[in-house]
């Protein structure tokens, strides 16, 4: 009897946890350095969540190997949704990249919603000579052996498109890892690196500027957002189906209470709504998510079929890390 009233009660107050959920700061763990795409997009959700949510969001920068670090924290991470991940095509590249993943990219979450989806863009340091995809081409063919990519480590997206352009190119080039392109585009803009591959969060600035030199789109279509729309797919360049799109969502640790969960979920729903939010985001050549893929089912049914589609890829191109 005495243990009947005790679980009861410790039931209770579990509900009116939840019920008050949240009654502090949520913490967004980006696994990338802060001022790059991902970060970008966790910043701009953090403030379009405030409202529906009742929080306040604050951005952790866990950084290292390719996003996996700070997918790694958040798994571990108390479930209580007061630790959530915000993390791209990385979660779905890592498991076939990593042969000793810690955590379990499909049992260790709770998927709450897919959030944007992102075209990239090849770039270039601006005093590269070549200025164009039609110059680039021949550029590469004679600088064989002496060009360097830079990317944000082993699973970013930088890595996933950079991986795709050298084996269609069949060129080998040297690449150079970053905490995220942040850093990468420092060291691009200052001459440093040759190449990037990188969301559109990240580069359209800087093509508009004049800043980069820009050469092709990763998607299988050409882009409307008006700095962009010149530039060539690298299929129409000749790099026959090559088709990258970038896509972020959000995360909570397994266990999280279901009441919790939906919580989120439903301010998620409500904050890709928000107007503001959508025109940063197309303003940046990103577009939000309003299909399927916003139930945790969907977005975990669609994560899923990620895995299935990369790991093959990854695989016969025979790049992994212990
Ligand atoms: N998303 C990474 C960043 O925010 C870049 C990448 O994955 O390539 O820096």
């Amino acid at each position: 009897m005495k243990r009947l009233l005790l679980a009861g009660v410790t039931a209770f107050f579990g509900m009116l946890a939840h019920a008050e959920y949240p009654d502090r700061p949520v913490t967004i763990v980006v696994p990338f350095a802060a001022g790059g795409p991902t970060d970008k997009v966790a910043r701009d959700l953090a403030e379009a969540l405030r409202k529906p949510l009742g929080a306040t969001l604050i951005i952790d920068n866990t950084t290292g190997a390719g996003g996996t670090l700070g997918a790694n924290k958040v798994a571990k991470a108390v479930p209580d949704g007061y630790t959530l991940l915000l993390y791209h095509i990385g979660l779905s590249t890592a498991p076939a990249l990593y042969r000793k993943l810690p955590y379990n990219t499909l049992e260790d979450f709770e998927y709450l919603g897919l959030v944007s989806e992102v075209p990239m863009t090849l770039i270039g340091r601006p005093n590269l000579p070549a200025n164009n995809w039609a110059e680039l081409r021949p550029w590469l063919e004679a600088n064989k052996g002496k060009i360097n990519l830079a990317n944000a480590g082993l699973g970013a997206a930088s890595h996933l498109c950079g991986l795709l352009f050298q084996s269609s190119l069949k060129i080998e080039m040297l690449t150079i890892p970053y905490k995220g392109t942040a850093p990468a585009m420092n060291d691009l803009l200052g001459g440093q690196v040759d190449l990037m591959c990188d969301q559109t969060t990240n580069t359209s600035g800087q093509i508009e500027a004049g800043k980069v030199k820009a050469y092709a789109v990763t998607t299988s279509k050409r882009l409307t957002t008006p700095a962009l729309k010149h530039l060539p797919t690298l299929d129409e360049a000749g790099l026959k189906g090559f088709d990258v799109s970038i896509w972020n969502g959000l995360y909570a640790p397994r266990g999280t209470p279901k009441a919790i969960v939906d919580k989120i979920n439903a301010a998620l729903r409500m904050a890709l709504k928000d107007p503001e939010f959508i025109k940063r985001e197309e303003a940046l050549g990103a577009v939000v998510v309003t299909d399927a893929r916003l139930s945790g089912a969907g977005h975990k049914k669609f994560v899923e079929a990620e895995i299935n589609k990369w790991g093959p890829v990854i695989k016969a191109a025979g790049q992994y890390a212990d």
